[in-house]
């Protein structure tokens, strides 16, 4: 399944990133459309601002399985490891993360993901590898870190990061889009929603 995003609401996504010192979130109002995808929309009144990094549960909601919120740029760049754990663990599909240098989707394509984990008896190896890959990031961003933009860490190697994500279990997916490629192109603001996996 494909999930797109409003430019509105990728706006939105954007300026709490940057103007707000703590964690905003919420959770996201799903319609299908013609073409197959889902059409994410930011439920406004769902929209928790200046929670504490442990309250994120708070944010989590039995209405939707579809969730997201902000890093501000204090925080890291990428996704925590809680952030993996969370979608992985709880009855979550999507978990869309906002942060200074643009936007991650997680998607867990199936829902007895955890079960499946747990009976091969793979799941203590699977955490530690996926905080391992998010460890460089964390790596990577203390070398070269900068407060708006994607630096140091290139393209190439956030592109090779996230495929070792994906390659190693097919029912977690994550994908990652730039503010850039998500607010300034023609496309987006022709077509007013953007694809984000
Ligand atoms: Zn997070």
């Amino acid at each position: 399944m494909d999930y797109c995003l409003s430019k509105d609401d990728i706006e939105i996504l954007q300026a709490y990133v940057f103007t707000q010192e703590l964690e905003v979130c919420g959770y996201f109002d799903v319609v299908d459309n013609i073409l197959g995808t889902q059409e994410l929309t930011i439920s406004h009144e769902s929209i928790k601002e200046g929670i504490k990094y442990e309250d994120r549960q708070a944010c989590f909601s039995l209405q939707t399985e579809y969730m997201f919120h902000t890093h501000p740029p204090s925080q890291m760049s990428h996704p925590s490891i809680e952030d993996a754990k969370l979608i992985i663990e709880r009855n979550i599909k999507v978990s869309v993360i906002a942060t200074r240098w643009g936007i991650y989707t997680i998607k867990k394509k199936n829902k007895d993901f955890l079960k499946n984990l747990k009976s091969s008896g793979n799941y203590k190896e699977y955490i530690r590898f996926i905080e391992d890959v998010l460890n460089n990031f964390t790596n990577y961003q203390l070398a070269f870190g900068h407060p708006k933009v994607l630096i140091g860490l290139s393209e190439p190697m956030m592109v090779d990061m996230l495929n070792r994500i994906n390659s190693a279990e097919k029912d977690l997916q994550i994908s990652f889009h730039k503010w850039d490629d998500l607010i300034q192109k023609e496309e987006v603001r022709k077509f007013k929603r953007k694809k984000l996996a």
